[in-house]
């Protein structure tokens, strides 16, 4: 299973996350990238993409950057199945990672990863440390790139933009453009609704 240590931290009976059906065959498809901003026991935004059939993750404390001379840290995380690209809502106090999580970008990108001149696939670009990818999003647009630093239990990567037209050092998507771009809410406002359905479900016993 390609997503097994996702699937061990939860338990599907209390979380409203996806379970996760595996690897599924999307080679027609362009791949998909997904931004979730996640008020867990520290503020992040999990950076995704799509990768041979599950979402490599990254867990950005300032989440990114327009500017190019902004390195931002990147913390790797388990891979999490694709329907996790779609998950929105609140996940309930006692499970891993409690707290809300808003899509605050999504959409398809390009794998741009290179080594001595040749095109490298994104598996291959990421187990050497370097990757490049041009995203098509909704807040963010053009290159990105992901280089890791450091190793073993220490592995750190750093997410940065790379210098080309859509490249902005004062714009500051992160603070100016905060709504989900799946339903428009706040984090505020999802992390709300959320605990009314969890009083409602009480309610219903
Ligand atoms: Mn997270």
């Amino acid at each position: 299973m390609p997503a097994d240590r996702y699937q061990e931290k939860r338990d599907f009976r209390r979380t409203p996350e996806p379970r996760g059906k595996g690897k599924r065959d999307r080679s027609d498809k362009q791949p998909v990238f997904v931004i979730q901003q996640h008020d867990a026991s520290t503020m992040h935004f999990d950076f995704r993409l799509e990768v041979d059939g599950v979402l490599r993750s990254w867990a950005v404390p300032k989440g990114p950057s327009t500017d190019p001379a902004e390195k931002r840290l990147a913390i790797p995380t388990e891979d999490h199945p694709l329907e996790y690209a779609d998950f929105e809502g609140v996940i309930p106090a006692g499970e891993y990672g409690a707290g809300p999580v808003l899509i605050w970008d999504r959409g398809s990108y390009r794998n741009l990863s290179e080594k001595d001149g040749e095109r490298r696939s994104m598996a291959d670009a990421l187990h050497d440390g370097h990757a490049v990818v041009e995203l098509h999003g909704e807040k963010l647009q053009g290159g990105y790139a992901l280089q890791r630093i450091g190793g073993g239990e220490e592995t750190r990567w750093l997410l940065v933009k790379t210098d080309d037209e859509h490249s902005d050092a004062r714009r500051n998507p992160v603070s100016t453009q905060p709504e989900s771009v799946a339903s428009g809410r706040t984090l505020d406002e999802i992390d709300a609704a959320g605990k009314e359905g969890d009083e409602e479900s009480k309610g219903n016993g």
